[in-house]
């Protein structure tokens, strides 16, 4: 490496990682992004690959926009795995399709493209879904997906091939973080040093190298997530993202709706809402069914209790609740995985800023994928007051 000062140091090269890095790198910064494994391999990752800016906050809802806009501008110039075939909310129940049909009175008054679908057009559009499950559907054409499993690796060759000044360094555990003498510098395992006017530490879920006493009292969460992959099943038509009643009772941009505060819960329900479950599909390229997902809790202090097995009686819970709303059969498992992303308790995100120049940027939560890479060039242009 010929230098070893840079205008910008990230330390982590998931999504929110890479797209500070990339952000920095169109602005003509010269970038230094450094991943403590040989290539990323938690939520970025592991995930549904969902870019569903519909599912967001409102303040989240917009930077949602802003990441799909960007993953678009991408893929015309280089295939990043970016699918376009929109979301779809399907309600099963009276108060689900209430809740659908105020989100569309606030998406229209957004204008955002948001289409409600009787159920004949739904099964028409998805015929693998059950008739007796689908009563109406909620559906938003602009919204994409990517491949989870290619996305960041696809992201990163474009970054490095087109940015002459990206320096992407991998097996590079960053272990130390300070400011000397107004320069932040990074010190990594091998004991090597680099310095750069800024360094953004997107750690991601990874608490214990960097800053460990400020994480521990920081309020964030860590969430464990059961996720089950089908053999390739071509036949089923089931493409774009799905998002089923349970979604409809979980995602925050439905908590805004009128009726979710006197939302009751059916009784078949209560147990799956116990294990923070809700159903999503997601058709990948090769014609695997990604299904999932629960959610189990942990403070920071005690995240390793949440374990690395996958718990056999969650994944039968959702096995069971995806029979009900699609006519394949689901148990034609092929793998399951669990995954695990950190939040906060009352914030949307994590920042922590030391002497101005530290910038500590994590605990993005269930949107990631969604919102991390809006939310990535937005902060880059504000740490650098950039317009
Ligand atoms: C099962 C599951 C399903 C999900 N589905 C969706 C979805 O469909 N849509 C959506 O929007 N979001 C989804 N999410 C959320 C999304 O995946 C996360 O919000 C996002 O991936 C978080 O990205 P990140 O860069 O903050 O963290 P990570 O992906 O964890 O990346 C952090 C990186 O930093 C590296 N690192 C940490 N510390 C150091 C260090 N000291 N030195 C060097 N490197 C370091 C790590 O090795 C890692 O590669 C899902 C998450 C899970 C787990």
């Amino acid at each position: 490496m010929a230098s070893k000062h840079f205008d910008l140091i990230v330390v982590g090269s998931g999504v929110l990682g890479t797209f500070h890095a990339l952000s920095a790198a169109k602005k003509g910064m010269r970038v230094l992004l450094a991943e403590k494994d040989s290539y990323p391999i938690n939520a970025t990752v592991r995930n549904f690959g969902q870019v569903v800016p519909s599912g967001m906050p409102s303040q989240w809802f917009d930077l949602g926009v802003r990441s799909t806009t960007i993953y678009n501008e991408i893929q015309q110039e280089f295939d990043i795995s970016v699918r376009n075939n929109g979301s779809v909310y399907i309600a099963s129940d009276d108060q689900e399709q209430q809740l659908i049909h105020e989100l569309k009175y606030v998406m229209d008054g957004r204008k955002y493209d948001a289409q409600l679908l009787t159920r004949s057009q739904c099964l028409k559009k998805w015929p693998s879904l059950n008739e007796t499950y689908c009563k109406e559907g909620l559906f938003f054409p602009a919204e994409i997906s990517v491949e989870p499993e290619q996305m960041i690796y696809k992201i990163l060759k474009y970054a490095t091939s087109k940015f002459s000044e990206f320096t992407y360094k991998t097996s590079c555990p960053v272990i130390d973080c300070s400011v000397e003498n107004t320069v932040a510098k990074i010190v990594t395992s091998t004991r090597e040093t680099f310095t750069a006017e800024k360094v953004i530490v997107c750690n991601g879920g990874e608490f214990k190298l960097l800053f460990p006493d400020l994480f521990k009292a920081s309020g964030i969460v860590v969430s464990k997530l059961q996720m089950l992959r089908t053999l390739p099943l071509p036949e089923v038509k089931l493409e774009g993202n799905i998002l089923t009643g349970l979604t409809i009772r979980r995602y925050e941009s439905f908590e805004e709706c009128p009726s979710f505060a006197t939302l009751s819960l059916p009784e078949h329900l209560i147990e799956l809402k116990k294990w923070g479950i809700h159903i999503l599909f997601k058709k990948a390229t090769d014609g695997s069914i990604i299904i999932g997902d629960s959610h189990e809790y942990a403070d920071v202090p005690k995240l390793d209790d949440l374990g690395f097995a996958t718990n056999h009686y969650i994944n039968e819970l959702m096995l069971q609740e995806a029979q009900r709303i699609v006519d394949f059969d689901v148990r034609q498992i092929a793998s399951s995985w669990s995954g695990f992303y950190p939040q906060h308790k009352t914030k949307g995100i994590v920042e922590f800023d030391i002497e101005d120049k530290i910038h500590i940027r994590t605990a993005i939560g269930g949107k990631g994928m969604t919102s991390g890479a809006g939310y990535a060039e937005a902060s880059i242009a504000k740490l650098f007051a950039l317009s």
